[in-house]
């Protein structure tokens, strides 16, 4: 096997201690597959025919598994099913116990302690299920769930009451209910496809819907909700390209949460993505220990624009059970916002949302940047915390008294 997993890893550490580390990363991924033959490593389904699933396997390619890892591996099952793929466990440091890779997908015994306040569905998706599968919560958009497989199963992951349980997952049959309801309701314009990760699909099932979706006059927008170019980039072939370009408009929102997942690899899949024509965003979720620092969270952020993709939302970690370890304070993510806005280029700036609890959708959180506001002005703050007056319309024909200490300025980019 070629070293597969050269990362493009920014400038978050010494030049010399980033080797270091990289040396690590690529001794221990060519120890673990060396006898792998390179089509089979590139060849997706070998990568999820392989996937680490087991306690004993874990043992045997992580071997300074803690016992707080192997504690929760133990029981994950009953909770998220424990599956990585073998390229993405090759971005593991296993020198460092508190790897971010580590700290996404290998289960820990916090899993087991459940908050009060968690909740098996936090976002209220079943509450506005008019069929299996479908979640209609917003007026004109639904969210399609058509899968409960991932390449590789995220321990915060808000659908662990669906993902991962092996059940025989009967597409078809909903399939034709979820087309009747969006037939039928002509407000729906705009269809999410999630799930579960809609890539694992096969191309033929995959055309099979989106041509059905695309059939119907009132949808207009259809897009793809995946992890798959993080976890599973070898997935993004050029036949699967071909059948996603013939359903444009298609937008795919991907999913990645720390700069080291960006790999070469990922990044071409991500390319490759774009070249078909598809706008590519990332949802990101709030993780702490791997994305709660505001180099790390900045540097992810620029790196993802590079990647072609643009930064769309930044989430709160939804409230289910057993993730409070993962939690970080809202507070902290306004702060962590507030690095973002104004020191990097707008397009590098997600939107941070609460999902609300129980189904009240997304809600933006941030800083207030208008400090007050009457007829006549507002007060504005910027990113270096200098304050400025803006007329409001109409204003001129009223006498604007400004506070010397603030300068007026209308019209600034
Ligand atoms: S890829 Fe998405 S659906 Fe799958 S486990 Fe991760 S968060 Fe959940």
């Amino acid at each position: 096997m070629s070293t597969k997993t050269e990362s493009v890893e920014p400038r978050l550490r010494p030049r010399s201690e980033r080797l270091d580390v990289l040396k690590q990363f690529f001794s221990h991924a060519r120890r673990l597959w060396h006898d792998v033959a390179e089509g089979d490593w590139n060849d997706w389904r070998w990568q999820l025919k392989h996937r680490i699933t087991t306690v004993e396997q874990l043992e045997k390619f992580l071997p300074t598994l803690t016992p707080e890892e192997r504690a929760g591996a133990l029981v994950a099952e009953a909770r998220l099913a424990l599956a990585v793929t073998p390229y993405f466990f090759t971005l593991i440091d296993p020198t460092d116990p508190d790897c971010p890779i580590r700290r996404q997908v290998i289960p820990r015994a916090e899993e087991t302690h459940v908050a009060p306040y968690e909740m098996p569905d936090p976002c209220g998706e079943e509450l506005h299920s008019p069929v299996p599968g479908l979640v209609h919560r917003y007026p004109d958009r639904v969210l399609l769930l058509v899968t409960d497989r991932c390449a590789t199963y995220c321990r915060y992951c808000t659908r662990a009451r669906l993902v991962s349980h092996g059940a025989q997952y009967d597409f078809h049959t909903r399939l034709e209910q979820q087309l009747d309801y969006i037939r039928n309701t002509k407000a729906v314009r705009d269809v999410l496809i999630s799930g579960g990760d809609p890539l694992l699909l096969s191309e033929q099932r995959l055309a099979e819907l989106l041509g059905r979706l695309r059939a119907i006059p009132h949808v207009e927008l259809v897009r793809i909700g995946t992890r798959v170019p993080i976890f599973l980039p070898q997935r993004i072939t050029d036949e699967l390209c071909a059948t996603l370009r013939r359903y444009h408009p298609l937008f795919i929102s991907i999913h990645s949460n720390h700069p080291r997942e960006l790999t070469i690899e990922a990044r071409n899949a991500l390319w490759r993505l774009a070249d078909a024509g598809i706008p590519l965003g990332n949802q990101s979720v709030l993780l702490r220990g791997v994305n709660d620092d505001p180099v790390v969270l900045m540097a992810h952020m620029q790196k993802l624009l590079i990647c072609r993709v643009k930064p769309y939302y930044l989430y709160q970690c939804d409230l289910v059970p057993g993730t409070s370890h993962f939690r970080v304070s809202v507070r902290k993510g306004i702060e962590l916002m507030d690095a973002l806005r104004g020191h990097t280029s707008g397009y590098a700036v997600p939107t941070y949302v609460i999902d609300a609890p129980g189904g009240g959708g997304k809600v933006p959180v941030g800083q207030d940047y208008v400090l007050s506001h009457d007829d006549y002005r507002l007060v504005l703050r910027n990113y270096e915390g200098k304050l400025f007056e803006y007329p409001e319309s109409g204003a001129a024909e009223h006498t604007v008294t400004s506070s010397p200490e603030l300068p007026t300025l209308c019209g600034t980019i």
